[in-house]
């Protein structure tokens, strides 16, 4: 019997060039991006999703500071270098978005792309200052695989600040930013869009649940069970198609 039931999906296409990954990412970047508008995820001109640059891996690409990401398309996006100057595109770089992700991605290699929005559960359950607990499958998804960073210091623009945040992430794949929000890594922008947005739901739910009453926990070893089942990184990736096909079927625009 298989472990997992996302073994031997297909995974991320082999590219021939680094134009055509650079395009594969930026497209799914703007998927992400009308995903987490469609969702609700946006609030003013705050939350950042970005993917590092396949040519030049100390660059990312990111939103355009201020635009709505209901109407982000991946000629939109922009490549912003390790120094936080924008080289390429027509628009401003948000300086959170600089100093927490340029922080995260220089710290891990493996890190193709990190999401970040002060989406209403989860900056509710930050306010808490708690790891979530495998309270459901779902859920399992982060177990031992999530850090609290408990250290609020304001608006996050000095990239000591992203040096501590990405500390404190270590090796994990998401971390709640205390009174502030959720914060996820993936190995492809599909799984860390994924992880961002099944994470919110797990806050979502974790609150309904404990205001209800008292959860019953999944003991720990069913949780590390689960969590290789539901959290491996084909399993973000392979989340995320179905909610990619709706939104590129009802969005075509985000391809221009
Ligand atoms: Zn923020």
């Amino acid at each position: 019997m298989a472990d997992s039931v996302f073994e031997d999906l297909p995974y991320l296409p082999e590219f021939g060039t680094v134009e055509e990954e650079r395009q594969h990412r930026k497209v799914r970047l703007a998927a992400s991006f009308r995903l987490f508008g469609r969702f609700g995820f946006d609030e003013g001109v705050a939350g950042h999703i970005t993917a590092r640059d396949p040519e030049h891996l100390d660059h990312f690409w990111v939103n355009p500071f201020g635009m709505n990401f209901s109407h982000i398309r991946a000629s939109d996006l922009i490549l912003v270098n390790d120094r936080g100057e924008v080289v390429e595109g027509e628009y401003g770089v948000n300086g959170a978005a600089f100093a927490i992700h340029s922080q995260i991605h220089a710290a891990r290699p493996d890190v193709i792309a990190a999401a970040h929005s002060h989406s209403i559960y989860g900056k509710s359950w930050s306010m808490l200052g708690r790891l979530l607990d495998p309270l459901t499958q779902d859920a399992c998804a982060f177990y031992e695989d999530h850090v609290v960073f408990d250290d609020y210091t304001g608006v996050v623009l000095d990239p000591e600040e992203g040096k501590r945040i990405a500390h404190a992430l270590a090796d994990k794949k998401a971390a709640i930013l205390r009174n502030h929000g959720l914060l996820t890594v993936g190995h492809s922008v599909d799984e860390a869009a994924w992880w961002f947005i099944t994470m919110e739901r797990s806050c979502q739910a974790q609150l309904l649940a404990e205001a209800a009453g008292t959860p019953v926990h999944i003991d720990a070893d069913m949780a590390r069970l689960t969590a290789t089942q539901v959290g491996s990184h084909i399993a973000g990736y392979f989340s995320f198609q179905p909610l990619y096909d709706k939104i590129t079927r009802e969005q075509p625009d985000l391809f221009e």
